[in-house]
């Protein structure tokens, strides 16, 4: 059965590219069965983007317009082009032409063979080594690592994904680098394709290095808020707390034993110093962790989120 497919695309300032994007876009897509729609999302633009998108809606039934009122960031138009998409599956990509168009057949190919989530892989990135393909690598390590979802290439905007998986998840800040979690953690399958990209023709780019310590903060953001801890943050914290604590406690009693059994003056000596910063350390941690467990449940409870999520319901 064909399903219809959303095409999701945050635009900002393209007004070169728009027009080759769409031709490119309508040349693959007129060949495949599927219905699609495309989605533009209009950032703020202070060019003939959002202009041109209007013109390309009208003349178009397939294409959609959202025009934001100023520039809120990459992640929050793709969250918008979600949030209008009807379709079964959603695609994501650039509207600069880095990602190519052509790859939305391999990408939906994998998707029908029942991946949740094709994640598209830039192998061979047409960009300089020291200032975007070093930093993305160590990011796609350090998030591999700490997660446990390896993908080559967290920061490739082209990715297609099931759309039950990208009910109900809100997207903050630098986020959607993060939308491949949101499915690994709800149990999603997930696949790799090597994609095509290329140089950038038209326009700039419009992020710089500062990128990195976004994404470090967006990783502990998402890591607590979505991983193991989500339901249960004093785990997280009363673990290190009594670590702390034990800690304290052995330098504690080591300074006693020195007091006692060596005769030592202890009143300068750095370890009771150590063993009071680690105890009250310990106590604290486990108190703001207790402050978390607060907070959870009072985000899950007035939000009426659930916990858990359903793959199927029979009978019910
Ligand atoms: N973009 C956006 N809002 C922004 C910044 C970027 O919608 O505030 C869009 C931009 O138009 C492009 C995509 O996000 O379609 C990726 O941006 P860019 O090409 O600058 O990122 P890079 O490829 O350099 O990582
Ligand atoms: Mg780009």
């Amino acid at each position: 059965m064909a399903a219809l497919i959303s095409i999701v695309i945050p635009v900002y300032n393209e007004e070169g590219n728009l027009p080759h994007l769409y031709n490119e876009l309508k040349g693959v897509l007129s060949k495949s069965k599927d219905p699609y729609e495309i989605i533009f999302v209009d950032d703020g633009s202070t060019d003939k983007s959002e202009a041109m998108i209007r013109q390309t809606a009208k003349s178009d039934s397939n294409v959609k317009g959202i025009i934001f009122r100023r520039n809120y960031g990459q992640t929050s138009a793709i969250a918008a082009g979600i949030d209008y998409s009807k379709g079964s599956y959603i695609m994501t990509m650039d509207a600069d032409l880095q990602n190519d168009p052509q790859d939305i057949i391999s990408l939906m190919q994998k998707i029908r063979d029942g991946y949740d989530l094709v994640s598209g892989w830039r192998r061979k990135r047409k960009e300089p080594f020291i200032k975007r393909r070093l930093p993305s690598l160590i990011a796609n390590y350090i998030i591999s690592a700490s997660t446990g979802l390896k993908l080559h290439d967290y920061g490739c905007t082209l990715k297609a994904y099931r759309k039950d998986f990208l009910k109900n998840i809100n997207l903050y800040g630098e986020m959607h680098r993060f939308m491949p979690l949101y499915v690994y953690w709800q149990g999603g399958k997930i696949a790799e394709v090597e994609v095509h990209h290329r140089e950038r023709k038209w326009g700039n780019s419009k992020y710089g290095m500062n990128r990195m310590l976004k994404v470090i903060f967006d990783l502990i953001t998402v890591k607590f808020l979505l991983g193991n801890y989500s339901t249960s943050p004093l785990y997280f914290f009363g673990g290190w707390g009594i670590l702390l604590m034990v800690l304290g406690t052995l330098c504690g009693m080591f300074t006693l034993f020195q007091k006692f059994m060596w005769g030592f003056w202890v009143h300068r000596n750095p370890l009771l110093l150590l063993a009071v910063f680690l105890f009250i350390l310990g106590t604290q941690i486990i108190f703001i962790g207790l402050l978390a467990e607060l907070n959870i449940r009072i985000y899950y409870e007035t939000t009426k989120k659930s916990v858990y999520t359903v793959k199927e319901e029979i009978n019910c």
